[in-house]
């Protein structure tokens, strides 16, 4: 066995996440990095979602609403998802997609900002559809929108700016942003900071109550496994929900929806944040694969990420030749988040090789190699492989 091979082995006996991985359908011969593009199935999802279509749906049918507990899921699963993320219970809401909840954080901010701040800087690099959303609420509110690199938002702060979108994990370089700092910074200015955690949450401490970030959103099928297209979540500070005025006020989020009052009068609290009926099926699937927290500290799964991103730079040092890849991902911890992005010519033609040698990660735009380390299931043999892997297929020895 290969020196690394051994500490590999070292590492993953010692590993208390380690069992964690038998919860999740994976075959032994893959090494799936790309849990933070779409996070892998939970076993006991497939047989949960049976009981909700067969039984719930199929032999309940309406009484589901009220006895399978379907009206209340946005709320109750938000408040699964808020011990991930730092917050108390009540502010979190489960629905629609992250598209659609950054419009709804980025338009209620402005109007909680009030008048006189006409400007919602976004982070340059962001994930495009943020900006895209960001531009239309830009519009809409009668604002302008500055697109600025995270490092360089508190100099562009100032007494005209409303809000500021930033992404907490950078999808493409894995850059991990200081929610704390550049939260306080938005703060100073007057400020309201609306933060993207789609890379960060489960991955991360994120620490929402304790920063005094005021809205949040996020997706739930990268690293909280909640299966393709599942629910995002919308974070609504405590303090802030009375004032929290949607852009989308659907029926669900009234007062008294079946009312079916003409007016629109919105109910207290997180579900505020809601639009129009919950997509069910997505939604009690999340539910169920949020089961694998059960006992786990997001502490430990830092601690364990940060182990594995160290451990695979090691490796793709040792086993790759020279100069053939370049980290974009920065050495340091604290501005490291889960994923390791290597620069690499032909990264198209390169990912697909690993790919029909079991090691799955993805290809982003034109030139990045993205590796996502989940520590529920990934370990540090997949890691010493999946470097092995490519230092081989980068050597054309496939
Ligand atoms: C994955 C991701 C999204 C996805 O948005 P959807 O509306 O769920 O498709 C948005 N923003 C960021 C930063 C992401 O990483």
């Amino acid at each position: 066995m290969s020196e690394l091979a051994s500490k590999a082995a070292e590492l993953d006996a010692g590993d208390r996440l380690a069992a964690k991985r038998a919860e999740f359908a994976l075959e032994d011969d893959v090494v799936y990095l790309d849990g933070n593009s779409l996070g892998a199935l939970p076993v006991s999802v497939p047989g949960r979602v049976e009981d909700v279509v067969r039984r719930q749906w199929g032999e309940l049918r309406i009484r589901s609403w009220e006895e399978s507990g379907w009206w209340t899921a946005p709320e109750r699963i938000g408040d699964r998802i808020a011990p991930l993320v730092g917050a108390d219970a009540g502010q979190i809401v489960v629905g629609d997609s992250t598209s659609v909840n950054v419009f709804k954080a980025v338009v209620a901010a402005v109007r909680m900002a009030g008048d006189g701040r006409d400007e919602i800087l976004v982070d340059a690099t962001t994930f495009p559809t943020d900006g895209y959303i960001a531009g239309s609420a830009a519009r809409l509110t009668g604002s302008r929108l500055r697109p600025v690199a995270p490092a360089d938002v508190p100099a562009a702060l100032s007494d005209r700016t409303a809000a500021v979108l930033l992404n907490h994990v950078d999808y493409r370089t894995g850059r991990l942003h200081d929610l704390p700092a550049l939260t306080a910074a938005a703060h100073t200015a007057g400020a309201l900071a609306v933060w993207d955690l789609c890379h960060s949450a489960g991955a991360l401490p994120v620490g929402l109550d304790e920063h005094g970030v005021d809205l949040a959103v996020g997706c739930t099928y990268k690293y909280l496994n909640g299966g393709p297209g599942s629910p995002a979540y919308l974070y609504v500070r405590r303090d802030h929900q009375d004032r929290f005025d949607s852009p989308l006020p659907g029926w669900n989020s009234h007062v008294e929806p079946f009312g079916m009052r003409p007016g629109y009068e919105p109910a207290a609290g997180a579900l505020r944040g809601r639009v129009g009926t919950p997509d069910i099926l997505s939604m009690l699937a999340l539910e169920a694969a949020l089961d694998v927290w059960q006992g786990v500290s997001v502490d430990a799964v830092r601690a364990k990420s940060l182990a594995l991103t160290d451990f695979f730079l090691e490796c793709v040092t040792a086993y790759v030749p020279q100069g053939r890849v370049e980290s974009l991902t920065p050495s340091a911890h604290p501005e490291r988040g889960s994923q390791v992005a290597l620069r690499c010519d032909d990264a198209g033609k390169i990912m697909k090789h690993l790919v029909e040698r079991g090691v799955v990660g993805d290809f982003r735009h034109p030139d990045v190699l993205r590796f996502g380390f989940t520590p529920l299931y990934v370990g540090f043999g997949d890691v010493e492989r999946a470097a092995r892997v490519l230092g081989e297929v980068v050597s054309g020895r496939m």
